[in-house]
């Protein structure tokens, strides 16, 4: 089994110089499951890369444990720990060849030379660097770095793969082929990967599960549609989706005897939104409460549904990306996003009826971020 369990795992840095100690990691539980891929996304700084480090050895543990299979191995040596890690820079040996540098790490553990060429035929098949053995890095484009990069980790038959941003330094396009080249890699082969990024497209596209990270701590971990569908706050409701949730910041109260969600200014304008349904349900124990009203700028059209809520607004910039507009707008002082087909030209400044739809709106506590359940 080469399930990976952290266990009040915890990162600080040490002062120095004019710098205090930094607590980068802040006592995260989390369980990789043997074969899954997950990826730790979050915004720089939010300690997922320290957490990455961890796992391959490469960063002290100031506390808590690390298991891979069913050995800790807080005190393993990196390579003991039966990992392959992936970075960012490719961190390929310029004066070796691609044969070379994929094969480098066999040739330190000492294996026979047939076993070695085995292997590297094998990973130069699986990634299609066949015509490109003998050539040195420098002669090969990002993608092709990167995919000997992967290769070396490969050959190496690890029970667990470890990628750090690496797909950062491609340009948009290679990073698309790339994402799915990896996504394929790991269907094909099944071993445990943990990857880091900071690109929430790059999270839902390829991981099994998803692991939300802020300053430190774990905000969620569930499957990409879940988090999409049931963010269990705010941060990750406005962290996963492109362009990200709306968050409208109200109230909710009665208003006759209809429970609405009210974003209204002192002179009156805004907006009042009647709840009904299951939203209803999920705020009637929360009279009076402050609230962030979610919504999704693809659940905010141009046609009226059955549990949709019209309302107009002033169109304040469209944002044509071919086969979509985004509208955006505002209520208050809070800019909105409504994504909308691209079937006919919007003017700015223009009334636009906008019908969102109440069957997928998310309520926020103010004060807390938290998902009202
Ligand atoms: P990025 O995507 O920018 O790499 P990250 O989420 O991977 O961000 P980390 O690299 O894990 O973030 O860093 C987490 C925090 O720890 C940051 O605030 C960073 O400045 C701090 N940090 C990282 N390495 C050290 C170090 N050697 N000494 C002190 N602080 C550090």
């Amino acid at each position: 089994m080469a399930q990976v369990v952290l266990q009040q795992l915890v990162k600080t840095y040490s002062p120095a110089d004019k710098n205090p100690a930094f607590t980068a990691v802040k006592g995260i539980d989390l369980t990789i499951r043997d074969g899954e891929f997950m990826v730790l996304v979050g915004p720089s700084g939010c300690g997922k890369s320290t957490t990455l480090r961890m796992i391959a050895g490469l960063e002290e543990v100031t506390a808590g444990q690390i298991i891979i299979g069913d050995r800790v191995v807080n005190d393993l040596h990196p390579k003991d720990r039966d990992i392959a890690m992936v970075f960012q820079n490719y961190a390929l040996y310029p004066h070796m060849s691609v044969g070379e540098n994929m094969s480098f790490g066999l040739r330190l553990q000492g294996l026979p030379k047939a076993e070695i060429e085995h292997r590297v035929r094998d990973a130069a098949q699986l990634l299609g660097l066949e015509s490109m053995l003998e050539r040195k890095p420098k002669a090969l484009s990002g993608g092709q770095r990167q995919r000997v990069a992967v290769g070396r980790a490969i050959v190496r038959k690890p029970k667990v793969f470890l990628f750090d941003e690496p797909l950062s330094n491609l340009d948009a396009k290679m990073r698309v082929v790339m994402r799915t080249e990896i996504a394929k890699l790991h269907d094909r082969i099944g071993a445990t990967m943990i990857y880091v990024t900071h690109d929430q497209v790059e999270a839902m596209t390829m991981g099994d599960r998803i692991c939300v990270m802020r300053e430190g701590e774990i905000q969620q971990v569930a499957d990409p549609l879940s988090l999409y569908n049931k963010p269990a706050n705010a941060y990750v409701a406005g962290f996963i989706g492109s362009p990200p949730m709306n968050l409208l910041p109200g109230r909710l109260q009665t208003l006759g005897d209809r429970l609405c969600f009210i974003a209204r200014q002192d002179d009156g304008a805004g907006l009042v939104i009647p709840l009904g349904g299951r939203i209803r349900a999920l705020a009637d124990a929360h009279p009076g409460r402050e609230v962030l009203f979610g919504f999704r700028p693809e659940d905010c059209g141009a046609i009226p549904g059955p549990d949709t809520f019209a309302f107009t607004a002033i169109v304040e910039h469209a944002e044509p990306m071919g086969a979509e507009t985004y509208l955006h707008f505002s209520v208050n002082t809070t800019p909105l996003i409504a994504r909308h087909r691209a079937d006919h030209t919007y003017g700015i400044g223009q009334l636009q009826t906008l019908h969102l739809d109440l069957g997928r709106a998310h309520l926020f506590a103010r004060d807390t971020g938290k998902v009202l359940a």
